[in-house]
C-alpha cells in the first residue's frame, strides 16, 4: 500500500500528541496517512506493552489511520544503530510516503531525540538505489518535526481548530497514559494564537521553504492584525 504520509514516534502516543490534529486534518483533506511507533513502549511507568497496542489501535480508528504499526525497538534504548534505522528504511520503501513526520530532534526523553535522528537519516537512505533491501528505493520529498517536551521557533504552523476535539478523543484512547490533556490544549491554543485562529500545531523543517510568488502567498490571511 502507498501512504502520503508517515508519522513516525519512539512510543504509542508521541504522534497524537505532536501532530495529531495535522494528521487528522490530512486524512480529512484526502491523503493516506499512517503512524509508525519504533518501540512498544514497554518500559513505561504505567501500562503494559499489551495495554499500549490495544491503546494505539484504538487511537488508529480514531485518527483513520490506514497503517498503524509498531516496531520492536527497545523502549528507552532507541539506539543510532544500523539495525534500527534498516527498519525505518524498509518501513519508508514499503510506504513511499511523500512526506514523513519525526520528533524535534531536541527532546527530554532520550528515545525521541535519536528516534529523530534515525527517521531523518532513515529518510535519506532509502533513496539510495545501492542499498539494497529487496525493495525499490524510495526517498519523501521532505521530513518535518513535530514538537514533543521542548520548544522550537516553528518552520510553519498548521490551523487544526477543526480537528482539535477529535485529536483529544484520540488521545482519549490512551487511557493508561493521561489523567489530563489540558497541558496539550493549552499548547494547542498557544500555537494558535501565533496565526490567529483557535487550535495549531507548530513544525520545523531544517531547509529554508521555497515560495515561487511571495504576493500570491501571503494572501489576506496573513493580514497583520495582532499590533
Ligand atoms: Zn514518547
Amino acid at each position: 500500500m502507498k501512504l502520503d504520509v508517515i508519522a513516525f514516534g519512539a512510543h504509542a502516543d508521541d504522534v497524537e500528541l505532536g501532530c495529531g490534529g495535522t494528521i487528522l486534518k490530512l486524512r480529512a483533506l484526502g491523503y493516506k496517512t499512517g503512524v509508525v511507533a519504533l518501540t512498544r513502549g514497554e518500559m513505561a511507568t504505567r501500562g503494559t506493552a499489551e495495554i499500549r497496542a490495544q491503546e494505539f489501535a484504538a487511537a488508529a480508528q480514531v485518527m483513520g489511520l490506514a497503517v498503524h504499526k509498531i516496531l520492536d525497538m527497545p523502549d528507552g534504548r532507541v539506539e543510532e544503530i544500523w539495525e534500527n534505522k534498516l527498519k525505518v528504511i524498509q518501513e519508508i520503501r514499503a510506504f513511499r510516503p511523500r512526506i514523513v513526520f519525526a520528533p524535534y530532534w531536541i527532546a527530554r526523553h532520550p528515545d525521541h531525540e535519536k528516534a529523530s535522528r534515525i527517521v531523518r537519516e532513515a529518510a535519506y537512505l532509502a533513496g539510495l538505489k545501492r542499498l539494497d533491501t529487496d525493495q525499490e528505493a524510495h526517498r519523501p520529498f521532505k521530513v518535518i518535526f513535530y514538537p514533543t517536551r521542548f520548544e522550537f521557533p516553528p518552520s510553519f504552523i498548521v490551523d487544526t481548530t477543526n480537528f482539535h476535539a477529535k485529536k483529544l478523543a484520540a488521545l482519549q484512547a490512551y487511557k493508561s497514559q493521561f489523567d489530563s490533556l489540558e497541558r496539550i490544549s493549552t499548547r494547542d491554543k498557544q500555537y494558535g494564537t501565533y496565526i490567529g485562529v483557535k487550535y495549531g500545531e507548530p513544525f520545523l523543517v531544517r531547509e529554508a521553504l521555497k515560495i515561487e510568488d511571495p504576493v500570491e502567498f501571503f494572501g489576506p490571511e496573513y493580514l497583520e492584525t495582532i499590533p
